[in-house]
């Protein structure tokens, strides 16, 4: 059975794999705090900064400590020039080379580790995002550390909290390695805001690595709909809607009435009633927003640990015993092809 206040906690204490110095010792916590520095990663794309990278900084300003963050790419002056205004960062190390704007792991990950070096930083932080998901891990390997994957909470400088097993236990990892490698899961660490700051802004070193791994094209799919990832509010579809056409006539209506994101199941997404990008859950995305409301999806266990932490649920599901209602805080027991156009037209009329 699976609850919302239910999660079990396991404690996991990575056992010291290498012979490391052993820390410092420090006379009070503020004069630990003046030991940390760590460094966010900033996402850039097409020279705009990825606001929900920022979340990184928000995860430093946790620790303690000095913030600096960094960003690579192509012109890359005006996203360093943004970044510099987020509160609580104290230097931008910006490398202008266009060889990293795609963010390929392969040389962005040697990148990082040169100007990790100079800067001797204690924690390197980045969002659980796709880029900070196949960067951080080879950055971790190159600097001979573990890393540290989707954490939702910081207890001090080396104790880290994250989900496992789709998020039905938390476990509390702590980590006795020199410099800590670390992604955040975005929906635990809000955007830090770009209200004020002024950072100063330095080259950053640039090994130029011989790079095996050449961008060739993407697709990307398009949408004037809010990001599935930050919405405040979520619409979800499931296998439910029985065809693509239902799906985009009963889910589509409701979202743009409640101007909401669209989202969906995996087994909404394997039977292409929606896009892969929209898929929710423990392979898809991993939402909190101020509601999701979601039909014709079972909650599967696998669904639930990509939108447990949502603040309202609301379900409509013809099946009373649908494990949906088990985590909903709001439920309707109907045909979604009756009750999801009734309350469209509710909402419009509103
Ligand atoms: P179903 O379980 O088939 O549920 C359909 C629901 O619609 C039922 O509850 C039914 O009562 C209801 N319904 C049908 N008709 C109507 C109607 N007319 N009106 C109202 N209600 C109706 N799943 C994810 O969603 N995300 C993931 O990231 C994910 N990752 C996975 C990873 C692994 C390793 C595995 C093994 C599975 C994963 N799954 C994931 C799949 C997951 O186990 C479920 O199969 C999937 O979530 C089911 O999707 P669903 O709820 O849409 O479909």
């Amino acid at each position: 059975m699976i609850s919302r206040a239910g999660l079990s906690v396991a404690r996991q204490v990575r056992p010291q794999l290498r012979t490391k110095p052993g820390p410092t010792p420090v006379a009070s916590l503020s004069a630990l705090a003046r030991l940390l520095s760590s460094l966010a990663v900033l996402e850039q794309r097409d020279g705009k900064l990825n606001h929900g990278s920022l979340g990184a900084v928000t995860a430093a300003k946790k620790l303690g400590g000095s913030i600096t963050g960094f960003v690579a790419g192509g012109n890359i002056k005006a996203v360093a020039e943004e970044a510099a205004k987020v509160n609580g960062i104290e230097k931008i190390i910006a490398v202008d080379n266009a060889a990293y704007d795609k963010g390929l792991p392969e040389n962005f990950a040697p990148l990082l580790v040169e100007n990790i070096k100079k800067g001797g930083f204690t924690h390197i932080i980045a969002g659980h995002t796709a880029f900070g998901k196949s960067l951080m891990p080879r950055v971790a390997a190159l600097l001979d550390v573990q890393q540290i994957s989707d954490i939702t909470a910081i207890e001090d400088e080396k104790t880290f909290v994250r989900p496992i097993y789709a998020g039905n236990a938390i476990a509390t990892v702590e980590s006795s390695d020199n410099i800590k490698t670390i992604t955040i899961r975005g929906t635990a660490f809000a955007a830090a805001e770009a209200d004020g700051g002024s950072a100063s802004i330095e080259d950053g070193v640039d090994p130029k690595a011989e790079c095996n791994t050449e961008w060739v094209s993407e697709n990307l799919a398009k949408s004037d709909r809010p990001d599935l990832a930050t919405a405040g509010k979520v619409v979800s579809g499931g296998r439910g809607l029985k065809s693509k056409e239902e799906f985009d006539r009963i889910m589509l209506p409701l979202a743009d009435a409640l101007g909401a994101a669209v989202g969906a199941s995996r087994a909404a997404v394997d039977s292409g009633y929606a896009d892969n990008s929209l898929q929710v859950g423990q392979t898809g995305k991993v939402v909190a927003p101020q509601l999701y409301l979601c039909a014709g999806i079972s909650g599967a266990i696998q669904h639930l640990a990509g939108m447990k932490d949502s603040k309202v649920i609301a379900a409509i599901n013809k099946d009373a015993d649908a494990p949906i209602f088990q985590v909903a805080d709001v439920g309707l027991v109907g045909d979604l092809f009756d009750k999801v156009p009734e309350l469209t037209e509710k909402l419009n009329k509103q």
